[in-house]
């Protein structure tokens, strides 16, 4: 531990507090189980590649055996393509390949196209991919104005630091942290609204420029939601 420790000194500059110091070490000790695991795993799958091909080279071996058609294989292909993005994907298709690379015989792959078939039946319909994460990256940071269920305007600040999206509900000159329940109803909102005319709602609402919240002072200014410096960026 000492070597993390002499490094983190060294980049420092200085002697690291007691917190520093077991944070480093905690952030040490997470990267080494990380890295045992992500071993474990691989090792897993030559493990599983492996038994494939040992199983198939049995059968492959027996005074009876054909080799799978070329028909076969491609049907197999096929019904992994359908399974893609399903979770028995990620076990089927490395097996399927390995068991493919090491010969099937004919009975193995129709063995294989049976227990398939039965996935694809099964597997839940995959229309489009899972987002993991809406970014709204369609709303730019500014400040926008909705409607809340009161019949009233709401106002918001959108803005990102570090990669995340920070919306605030701005109460006269002060911004609020809300539950993130509200600030998804409230970027559905905007989105719904267009973020264009929740920004110019806001401006007119308020007579402050839609993108940095500034007061607006001349008529154009006002007109347009925006300031001058904000529009010529
Ligand atoms: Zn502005």
């Amino acid at each position: 531990m000492s070597a993390i420790l002499n490094q983190l000194r060294q980049r420092a500059g200085r002697i690291p507090t007691d917190a520093e110091e077991t944070r480093a070490v905690q952030l040490k000790e997470l990267q080494e189980d990380h890295a045992a695991y992500t071993a474990k795993m691989e090792l897993g799958d030559r493990l599983m590649a492996q038994q494939a091909k040992a199983t198939e080279a049995f059968h492959l071996n027996r005074p009876d055996a054909v080799k799978a058609t070329d028909k076969q294989v491609g049907f197999i292909h096929a019904l992994l393509a359908k399974l893609e993005g399903t979770t028995v994907y990620a076990t089927a298709k490395p097996w399927c390949d390995a068991a493919i690379a090491a010969g099937i015989t004919k009975d193995r792959a129709s063995d294989v196209i049976t227990r398939l078939k039965g996935y694809v039946a099964n597997a839940p319909v995959v229309t489009t991919p899972p987002r993991a994460f809406d970014a709204y990256d369609d709303i730019p940071d500014g400040y926008y104005a909705v409607s809340n269920n009161d019949g009233d305007a709401s106002f918001y600040r959108v803005r990102r630091h570090n990669g995340r999206l920070f919306i605030d509900l701005q109460v006269s000159d002060s911004f609020n942290r809300i539950p993130w329940v509200t600030r998804k109803a409230a970027l559905d909102k905007i989105r719904h609204d267009t973020p264009q005319a929740a920004g110019e709602r806001y401006a007119r609402e308020l007579g402050r420029c839609y993108r940095c919240g500034r007061t607006l002072t001349d008529e154009t200014s006002r007109e347009l939601g925006i300031g001058p410096t904000c529009r010529n960026k």
